[in-house]
């Protein structure tokens, strides 16, 4: 893993910033993955994997299909045990603890409800099962309703609600045990966009509101991005980075979390020299290129040189730009509008570079078209060395 320099990390604005037990090495974890493999035959979906997360954090497991997602989880919730290592819960060994004496609860992609109850006696269903008083089963579940703004919808069925609608019943179902980790498996997986985005603000409220852990899996990065206090990406049951989003996105620990996350430049160079917490790479594309950097490098050592596409300014060949930027000349390859922002794919030095640029006014005097010969500025401090 990369070693993440004070200088490079302390500058990323964490929007919530004022909460990181993470950084306090006193701080006990609520979860803990210690060293847990989980094997299907010969195959590890869970692979040697540490991992600790802090009570009240929003936590989510992104990574690409097939990865170890589910599995963790499940090795959490009590459905898998793991075929080695230690699954701990406020420092308590969960071996042997069956999963409905966990607190832990799952809300699954598909909801599961029932679908010839009505929601009332969906989101009661846990509870009834426990045989609790027929008062304060009612309570509670009117308590949820109340929270998840259901209050109206009581009696229906679940087919006839919208697909948001029984998002909130799962969710609600899921909270009325009153866990202490919520585990939610692609939660918004079955909404379309709008509704989505809609909805992380909702769950980001609620979990807040409730004060509880979440954990979420993901595939879907941006929303990993919206509402996570931290990001696990994960790549063959192993956790490549941890970290809040602002530093997976700016400072991406190696080449796979910074092409998994968002769009991303990258030119290939070796490193000719060291020095001051800087280092020249020499690159076909650009010739050396100056970048600051946290690791321990070796002379001649292969690594790429990366950038954002939306920190990446386009001008027209020749033009002058402010010195001191790294600068790439390449002609327009596509061009592709998107209302709010124009992606230029630029064609430089052998690589497909993209410049994104905000359409801040309606009209340009003269726009840059296909084919124009351009040149790229990227400012230095946007650079990013990846070795891995
Ligand atoms: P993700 O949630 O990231 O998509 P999973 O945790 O579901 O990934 O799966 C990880 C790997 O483990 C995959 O290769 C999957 O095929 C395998 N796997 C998961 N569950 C089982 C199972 N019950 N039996 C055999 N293989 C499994």
């Amino acid at each position: 893993m990369t070693d993440l320099s004070p200088s490079r990390t302390a500058s990323l604005g964490a929007v919530r910033s004022a909460f990181a037990p993470w950084n306090d090495a006193a701080a006990i974890p609520l979860v803990v993955f210690d060293r847990v493999t989980k094997r299907y035959g010969a195959d590890a979906a869970v692979d040697d994997l540490s991992l600790a997360i802090h009570e009240h954090e929003f936590f989510a497991l992104l990574g690409p299909s097939g990865c170890g997602k589910s599995t963790l989880m499940r090795l959490l919730a009590g459905f898998e045990t793991p075929t080695s290592g230690r699954v701990l819960l406020a420092g308590k060994d969960l071996a042997g603890v069956p999963a409905h004496r966990r607190p832990t609860n799952m809300m699954f992609q598909s909801y599961a409800l029932f679908p010839h109850m009505s929601v009332e006696k969906n989101i009661a269903f846990g509870l009834a099962m426990e045989g609790l008083p027929r008062e304060e089963i009612a309570q509670r579940v009117a308590d949820m309703l109340r929270l998840v703004r259901l209050e109206s919808f009581a009696a229906r069925k679940p087919h006839q609600l919208s697909g948001g609608q029984r998002q909130r019943v799962a969710l609600a179902r899921a909270l009325i045990k009153q866990p202490r980790v919520l585990l939610l498996d692609e939660p918004l997986g079955a909404l379309d966009r709008k509704l989505r985005e809609e909805t992380q603000f909702e769950l980001m409220a609620l979990q807040e509101r409730l004060g509880l852990t979440f954990i979420i899996v993901t595939h879907d990065q941006d929303e990993a991005m919206t509402m996570a206090t931290r990001i696990a990406v994960m790549d063959k049951g192993r956790v490549v980075q941890v970290a809040p989003p602002p530093v997976i996105y700016e400072a991406p620990a190696n080449r796979y979390v910074a092409s998994f996350i968002g769009d991303i430049n990258m030119i290939e160079g070796r490193i000719a020299e060291v020095a001051a917490g800087r280092a020249i790479v020499e690159t076909a594309a650009a010739g050396r290129v100056s970048v600051e950097t946290g690791e321990a490098l070796t002379t001649g050592q292969a690594v790429a040189v990366a950038w954002r596409p939306e920190k990446t300014r386009i001008v027209r060949a020749g033009e002058a730009v402010a010195g001191g930027r790294m600068m790439l000349a390449g002609t327009v390859h596509d061009i592709g509008y998107l209302g709010d922002w124009t992606t230029y794919v630029v064609e430089a030095g052998g690589f497909r570079l993209r410049a994104a640029v905000a359409n801040a006014s309606r009209t340009v005097e003269r726009p840059i078209g296909w084919d124009d010969p351009v040149q790229l500025a990227v400012a230095p401090d946007a650079l990013i060395l990846l070795t891995g």
